[in-house]
């Protein structure tokens, strides 16, 4: 076996300029670089010297089994010395990095993360509205409502309800069940909502609306990566104040009161 070391990168959530420079740097130096679909192709050219290879990972569309990406990694770390696996966004936020890690680890493999510039930063920065606030979000919670098969049931509902802002990762398509699942435990229907579609990139954009219309809102379809922000804080005129204030009280001491 070769003495190769395999980085977990970062690649941001898809403006090339958004790298870190240590991320930068070990593209310049890598062997090899197993990258996601949405990798921006300026941030794959870094890798001047390095053979690419796609491993998948677009939602709902075809992607490489993750064992096989897996095994892929350890081969390449007995072949190559740098091998780095380019992630979307940070590589330890829905990012499966810890399989790759455990697969690493078990083969004795030394690896190294470098953290990327996750999507909800990215969304935040898009709108201009902060995803924390003094007095109106205090708490954030990053959730999905995506669970594999035979993997346990989620308790996104349960933390997005506990929380003042939630970001909602890989609900793009599922706005009708997210809407649904977070009505019937009881949030208001006039919780303000954010979109953000292909956040960083030249063709962003962003829309306002409410849990309640959200799923109208989908059904004009987003073809890039979206990420779904709900919170007091995405209030806009559109978005009925009063009411919106009203119903998260109650809600509040429904639930202070068991
Ligand atoms: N590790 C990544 C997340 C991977 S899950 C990260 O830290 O960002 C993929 C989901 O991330 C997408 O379904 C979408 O919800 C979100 N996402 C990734 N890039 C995005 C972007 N540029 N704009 C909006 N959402 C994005």
């Amino acid at each position: 076996m070769s003495a190769g070391i395999v980085y977990l990168v970062g690649a941001g959530p898809g403006a090339p300029d958004l790298l870190t420079l240590r991320a930068a740097r070990l593209l310049e130096q890598a062997d090899i670089v197993f990258h996601d679909a949405l990798v921006h192709p300026e941030t794959l050219s870094l890798a001047s010297r390095a053979e690419k290879v796609a491993v998948g990972k677009r939602c709902g569309k075809h992607s490489t089994a993750q064992k096989f990406i897996n095994k892929r990694l350890v081969d390449a770390a007995g072949k190559y010395s740098i091998v780095v696996r380019l992630k979307g966004g940070d590589p330890m936020l829905f990012g499966r990095a810890q399989e790759e890690i455990a697969a690493l680890e078990a083969a004795g493999i030394a690896f190294e993360v470098v953290p990327g510039v996750t999507a909800a930063l990215a969304a935040s920065a898009e709108l201009g509205i902060s995803l924390t606030q003094r007095g109106v979000a205090r708490t954030v919670t990053f959730v999905t409502p995506r669970v594999g098969a035979g993997e346990d049931a989620s308790n996104w509902v349960a933390s997005v309800l506990a929380a003042d802002a939630a970001a909602i990762y890989m609900g793009a398509g599922q706005a009708q069940t997210i809407a649904d699942a977070l009505g019937a435990a009881g949030m208001p229907g006039t919780t303000p909502v954010a979109i953000v579609e292909n956040a960083s990139l030249s063709n962003a954009r962003t829309q306002f609306t409410t849990l309640a219309e959200l799923p109208a809102i989908e059904a004009q379809q987003f073809a890039g990566p979206t990420l779904i922000l709900l919170g007091a804080q995405y209030r806009t005129a559109a978005t009925a104040v009063g009411e919106y204030e009203i119903e998260r009280c109650r809600v509040l001491l429904r639930a202070a009161a068991g």
